[in-house]
Parts: structure tokens; sequence; C-alpha cells
């Protein structure tokens, strides 16, 4: 099956002087990142790690990150990807329930339990020096690659066991997604996610070169995208209107730029049209999960029409909307989004029952995976995602969803940024709370405001002012927070 390392290794005979990737540490060529890869991996030998072994990375973005990567693939070993945002506590869970023999993380002391660790400052002395040649492990397309960590949007992030052929089907698809040997893409997520490893995977399999920062900002964004005449980049949408509202956006020189992709949460119209307004290139969306079933395109730049929507199914994928009772919804109706494709997780790491709960065995057998969101297809095969199943307000028996209240609290001239949650209600069961950054504005007034464009039902409690909303490793509104803060508050 075919693996960054194979992908790496074919680049590095092609075109070794091409550069693989560059961060803030310098460039590394296509043979330098497979040199640096057959020595971690003959040192993960070295140290016993064999195929089906695991070993686990916590640590910021670095190209010794992604030579780990590229080691563990060479040995056929299992990469559990442990999230730099998580707390001391549930990483030590993670690293612990991963089963991992050797630890990778720049944190010396760190929770590691009794798991041996390797400090990345260190990694020098650690990697083998004149190493020999490790043959690939010949790993079946259905062995476990490694474990990801959903986002934990919605609950503690569950570990997504994905096999070597979900990275395979990645790597394959880079020159479909419109990357080539020429690709130059601007990475600035972390590499503990999906998000950021399709890019880094795609931009690979097709010889480009990836720009990888360790950490967000907008400012050094720019420069590096400008420096570097960046052509592709994986964002998320917090990251296009912080880079939108920077000072610098409009004096930078982006036109070097032929592909901007983004994913992650939802992703408002409005912002769509105002990349395709100010920013050179086109705009890809997508729609998809960390566990993997069939995502969703939308090519922006060509559907101005469906800026709404998160576009159509990718090939290979297969979706069906269904209600409640797990029935397929009449068409142009909405439902629970449940999907099936060749990149399927194996399943969550050591949760069989959360594993089991977020499938779906159809009336004909086949497997599908749930995604907890709620969706409708247009006429054309547009699909729009309507909220999270999870995030949905019951309130006196009527289904409120939150996106509904933020779409019109986004309209309002001094709101930056808004998020709407269900509380405990003793009348209604629950009940709306609107949370919204807006420096500068009247609360009640904005209740008022805001009230009067709602329909009777959907009406929001209490409103409150806050300065930022809280946000997950890839940006996304950590709503459980929102919740839990204004619960324990109200006690
Ligand atoms: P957790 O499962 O731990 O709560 P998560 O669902 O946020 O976290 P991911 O696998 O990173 O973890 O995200 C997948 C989810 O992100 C999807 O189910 C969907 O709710 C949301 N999402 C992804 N892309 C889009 C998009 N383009 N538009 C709207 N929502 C999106
Ligand atoms: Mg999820």
């Amino acid at each position: 099956v075919e693996t960054l390392a194979r992908a790496i290794e074919r680049r590095a005979a092609e075109a070794p002087t091409h550069a693989a990737i560059i961060t803030d540490a310098g460039v590394l060529s296509y043979a330098a990142l497979h040199q640096f890869g057959v020595r971690a991996a003959a040192a993960m030998r070295r140290d016993g790690v064999g195929m089906g072994d695991t070993v686990a990375v916590l640590a910021p973005n670095s190209a010794v990150y992604l030579a780990l990567m590229v080691g563990a693939a060479r040995v056929g070993a299992v990469l559990a990807a442990i999230p730099v945002s998580a707390d001391a506590q549930a990483q030590a869970a993670m690293i612990a329930d991963s089963g991992a023999e050797l630890l990778f993380t720049d944190k010396a002391g760190v929770v590691a339990g009794e798991v041996r660790t390797v400090e990345l400052g260190k990694i020098d002395q650690w990697l083998e020096r004149d190493a020999v040649v490790v043959p690939h492990a010949p790993v079946p397309p259905d062995a476990p690659m490694t474990i990801i960590y959903s986002s934990g949007t919605t609950g503690m992030p569950k570990g997504i066991v994905q096999p070597f052929v979900y990275r395979a089907r990645m790597l394959e698809s880079g020159a479909a997604r419109g990357y080539g040997p020429d690709a130059v893409t601007l990475l600035a997520t972390p590499l503990y996610s999906n998000t950021t490893l399709s890019s880094l995977v795609q931009t690979i399999g097709a010889g480009g070169t990836i720009v990888l920062m360790a950490k967000f900002d907008a400012a050094e964004w720019l420069r590096l995208a400008e420096r570097h005449r960046v052509t592709h980049a994986m964002l998320v949408p917090v990251m296009c209107s912080r880079l939108l509202a920077h000072p610098d956006f409009d004096r930078t020189d982006l036109s070097a730029f032929r592909v901007k992709y983004c994913t992650s949460a939802p992703f408002a119209p409005a912002l769509k049209a105002e990349i395709l307004d100010r920013w050179p290139g086109g705009l890809v969306e997508f729609y998809g999960m960390t566990e993997g079933g069939a995502s969703f395109v939308l090519f922006a730049h060509e559907h101005r029409d469906k800026l709404h929507t998160v576009g159509t199914i990718a090939a290979g994928g297969e979706l069906r909307l269904l209600d409640d009772a797990d029935r397929d919804v009449p068409s142009g109706e909405q439902g629970e989004v449940v999907t099936r494709s060749p990149s399927m997780m194996l399943g969550y790491h050591n949760r069989p029952d959360e594993t089991a709960a977020c499938r779906w065995i159809a009336p004909d057998g086949s497997v599908w995976q749930r995604t907890g969101d709620i969706g409708r297809l247009d006429e054309d095969g547009f699909l729009s995602i309507v909220d999270r199943k999870k995030d949905m307000i019951i309130s006196g028996g009527f289904n409120i969803y939150p996106s509904d209240i933020e779409a019109v609290l986004a309209g309002h001239g001094e709101v930056i940024e808004a998020s709407v949650v269900g509380v405990p209600s003793a009348t209604w069961g629950e009940t709306p709370v609107a949370f919204v950054v807006a420096p500068g504005a009247d609360a009640a007034g904005l209740k008022v405001w805001l009230n009067e464009r709602l329909g009777k039902m959907q009406r929001v409690a209490d409103l409150r002012l806050i300065d930022a909303l809280p946000r997950g490793p890839i940006g996304k509104v950590l709503k459980r927070h929102l919740r839990d803060t204004y619960v324990a508050q109200a006690i």
C-alpha cells in the first residue's frame, strides 16, 4: 500500500533537491526528509518498535514531527498524535490509552507514566547516525496507521484509528485536488488534526512544498504567504476572518495563490463571498469528519449561488439522510447525514460502544458512518449543514437550531461573532442563550433587537457579552464550555 515513506522516497529519487518542507528551522529537501525518515525508522527498529506497535507524539508542528510520521510508516508502526491543546491529565490518559511503547515530546518530564520518552530537543542523539535502510514494512491496507483524536468539540476527544488505506487514498488524491510539484502549501493548523494532515499528505503525494507554521499568527501568515509565493493553503473559517481583518491583508501580495481550502466548522456564506472578492485564486470548502466516510466539496468560485452549502459529494462517497427512526427522509427534507466511502476509520480506539453507536448498518448489511450533523440536500445535489444534532435545542417540544439565531446576530453591524447554546429551563426543558462578541454594544438593547427578529419559540432567554468565544485546537467554537460556564454561574 502507498505510504508517506514510499511517496517521499520516490520523490527523493526523482527530485532530490526539491524543497519538501520549510519551517522556521530551515528548508528540508525531499532527499533530506527521506534521509531523516530513514534514520528515524532505523532508531525505532533499534528500540524494538515494529509493525503494529505504537509510538506517540506530543509536540507542536515541526519538520521532526513529519520525519517521525515517515519513520513510523516505514516500520509499519501506528503513530498516536496526542493533542498539545489537551490538558496534562487528558494527555497522560491518551498516552496510556494508546498503548505507545515510545513517546516523543518536547515537554520534558510530562505525564509519560511508564512510557519511554524521547525528548525532541535531543532527537539527534536518538536518531541512528549511519542508518541501515530499513525496508518498508509490508503493511496490509487495513492495518492501523494513525490514532488521531477528534477535535473534542462536543466532548472529550476520541481516538480515531485510521488504516493505511485511508492515507493511501489521500496521497493519491493530491493531483485531483489541484496540487502539483510546483505547489507551495501553507499550513498553520496542528499536525495532530486530520485537516492539516490531509493537505500535507496531498501536497507531498503531488511532490509539492509545505510551509509549516508552529502556530497561527495572522501577520506572520501573510508574511510567509508573500515571501514563499504560496499557492495553496488549508484554513479554517476563523483564520480566514482574522486574515481578512488584518491591516496587512490588502498590502500583501497573494497573487501566486491558486486555491484556498477551508474546512472544519460552519463557514458563513458572507465570509466565503468576501474571500472570493478580496483574495486571489479559487476557494474550495470541504465538509467531512476525522472518522472518515464521504466528504463534500464546494468549489465556491464556480458556484457563487451555492455559498450556503458545503457542495456536492466527493468521488467514491455515498450519502443518506436519516430521520430519528433511521429511515431515509423524503427528498428535500432534512435528516442526519450518514455516509460511506473506502476511507473509513477502523473504530474509536478502545471504545467499542462508541464505535458501535456511530455506525449504522443498513438493511442490506452495508456499514455507514453517522456524522451527528443535520443536513439537507437541494435539487442540484448540494448539501447544506443545518447544525450539529447535539447542539439542537429542544424547547417546549420545539426544535431550535442555534445556527438560525447565530445567523440573525451575524447581521448586526456591531457583532463580531456569536454563539447560541441551550441551557436547562424549568418551564421549557431547554432554552436558548446567546454569547456575543460585540465590543461597546449594549447587551439589553442587542437582546431586544435580536428577539424582535426571531420566531416566538426561538427567542433567547439571555444574551451575554463576552470578549472572545472559547475555541478548540483548530478554531472550532466550544459550545460545551459556554453551556457549562453559564450553568455553573446560574447556580
Ligand atoms: P468531536 O467529535 O470530538 O466533538 P469534531 O466533531 O469537531 O469533535 P472533527 O472530526 O474535527 O471533530 O470535525 C468534524 C465535524 O466538523 C463535522 O461533523 C461537522 O460538524 C464539522 N464540520 C466539518 N467541516 C464542516 C463544514 N465545511 N461546514 C460545517 N461544519 C463542518
Ligand atoms: Mg465529531
